[in-house]
């Protein structure tokens, strides 16, 4: 099963059908403009005044990457200033998180990233939305303050601090958070890691200041970029996996290899096909030992767990979930099962127009998108649905001094049979053929800024290819303009 099917698991593979409870309380975006909702619902607030002690037109709970993006289409839209606020749990304003597991984890002598230098909207070339941005733009953001409660018919929240806020339409973009091991397998000792936020980054850097032996359990993104970064710092590491190879949902075993072979090259040892047992501390309370199931001990003084995450619907679990792939059940306008309220970014589950499936994306093209498609939709009068074309990419080996660096991208569906071309030198491309021939997915390491533009067309116009022609493709260069030339001849999606 592909990454986006397993990632996004469909609800039988399709919407919910119009009629289905579930979308019957959504008015059709061709009968029922989102607007028209939305100045009823303010008049509503407004009105209601004994509910709340403040209103507010437009609120977005959790201040995380879609919401920096759909505070900029706010912006854009004139409607932020004196109307929009956004209720934070985090200490910062907006920010780009994938910063987190690789500039920000940089060796402190190789000008590691900070903030305020990755505010939103940086990462797709925008303006750096600092604090100040906020403020001059007229938009309160409450920090650390999380939504306790809500109260979906007198349309309020209950933050931690005990405040009462009276909202208009609702964005909730609570984002994950960070799978963890029990506590009582020694998920929670002294020296052990997660890293979803600023301050759990800040937390690892203290620790590898001090580290020597370092444990990673989990063989996907997180993983591989933590081991990227600590090798960086020279640090002994030990990366642990119950699976066969590195990234199991996306690379194939062929790909996989050349990366292991890199980070081999730069230190790093592996574990695969082995599971935890338990954490266990030694005599300062300290992580000290990684227990495996099959007994065998690993020396650790610092251990980073990246096995996954999980998407924070609460206390909006009324607003309705989807059961199969996780998260808040919304439309391809992003609206949930009640009136002006929304749920955007890794936390909506939404329809995959292009496969055809219901899915959720927890990747930061996707949070950016979702909060500029949802904020343009509740602003005007655009209702096209979202149709989103997966795309994955990870960078690390970033550092100065770094002897190769790693930079792929992914755009598609990684379903059918692959084809590699390249030898990793350093470019290597890996195709997924349906039975058709047709490309579904396209993989490229270390390609030109116009070969990485190639790859969504591609995975968009999903071409067929004459397969034989593909396999004996002698360079990456070749077999991407043969699939460039193969598009005229394909269908578009
Ligand atoms: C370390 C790391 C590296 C990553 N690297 C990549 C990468 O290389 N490529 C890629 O495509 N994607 C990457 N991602 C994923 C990407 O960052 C997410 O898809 C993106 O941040 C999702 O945006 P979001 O706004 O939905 O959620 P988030 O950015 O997670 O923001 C959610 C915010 O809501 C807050 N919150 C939660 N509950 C409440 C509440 N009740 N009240 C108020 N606030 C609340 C949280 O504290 C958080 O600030 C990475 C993620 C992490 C953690």
């Amino acid at each position: 099963m592909s990454l986006v099917s397993r990632l996004t698991m469909a609800i039988s593979l399709r919407m919910a059908p119009l009629s289905s409870p579930l979308h019957s309380k959504w008015p059709s975006a061709s009968t029922r403009h989102p607007y028209v909702g939305l100045i009823r619902r303010s008049l509503v607030v407004k009105a209601s005044g004994e509910f709340a002690n403040e209103n507010r037109e437009f609120v977005i709970v959790g201040g995380g990457n879609a919401a920096g993006y759909a505070a900029r289409t706010f912006v854009e839209h004139g409607m932020a200033d004196g109307k929009l606020c956004i209720v934070s749990k985090e200490a910062f304003a907006p920010y780009e998180r994938p910063t987190l597991t690789k500039g920000y984890l940089f060796p402190t002598d190789k000008k590691p990233a900070r903030l305020p230098g990755f505010h939103t909207c940086v990462g797709t070339g925008g303006e750096r939305q600092t604090p100040d941005w906020y403020k001059e733009h007229g938009i309160e953001v409450l920090y650390q303050d999380p939504v306790v409660g809500v109260d979906s018919h007198a349309q309020t929240l209950t933050t931690s601090s005990g405040k009462l806020l009276k909202y208009g339409s609702l964005i909730i973009s609570t984002g994950c958070s960070a799978t963890r091991l029990p506590e009582k397998s020694g998920g929670s000792l002294p020296g052990v890691h997660y890293i979803r936020d600023v301050s759990d980054a800040d937390s690892l850097v203290s620790s590898l200041e001090r580290a020597q032996k370092v444990v990673v359990i989990g063989g996907g993104y997180i993983g591989m970029e933590v081991a990227a970064a600590t090798a960086g710092w020279n640090l002994d590491t030990t990366i642990i996996f119950p699976e066969e190879h590195l990234m199991p949902r996306l690379f194939t075993s062929s790909l996989a290899q050349r990366y292991e072979e890199l980070y081999r090259k730069n230190g790093t040892k592996f574990l695969k096909g082995v599971l935890i047992d338990k954490l266990e501390a030694g005599a300062d309370g300290r992580v000290a030992t990684v227990k495996l199931r099959n007994g065998n001990m690993i020396e650790a003084d610092t251990v980073i767990v990246g096995i996954g995450a999980k998407p924070v619907v609460g206390p909006f679990e009324m607003v309705g979930l989807n059961s199969t792939v996780g998260g808040i059940q919304v439309d391809s306008l992003f609206r949930t099962s009640i009136p002006g309220v929304f749920a955007i970014g890794d936390v909506a589950a939404f329809p995959l127009k292009i496969y055809d499936r219901m899915a959720r994306v927890e990747h930061v093209d996707h949070a950016r998108k979702s909060a500029q498609h949802c904020v343009r939709t509740l602003l005007t009068a655009h209702t096209q649905p979202y149709d989103y074309l997966p795309y994955f990419y990870s960078r690390v080996f970033e550092y100065e001094g770094s002897t190769r660096k790693v930079w792929w991208q992914f755009y598609g569906d990684n379903v059918g049979d692959t084809i590699e071309v390249g030898n990793f030198d350093p470019k290597i491309a890996t195709f997924w053929l349906d039975s058709e021939n047709r490309l579904k997915g396209v993989l490229l390491e270390s390609g030109s800024p116009e070969e990485f533009e190639l790859l969504p067309q591609l995975a968009r116009r999903q071409p067929v290819i004459n397969r034989a022609k593909l396999e004996g493709a002698h360079s990456v260069e070749a077999a991407l303009e043969m699939a460039k030339n193969s598009m005229q001849f394909g269908s578009t999606v």
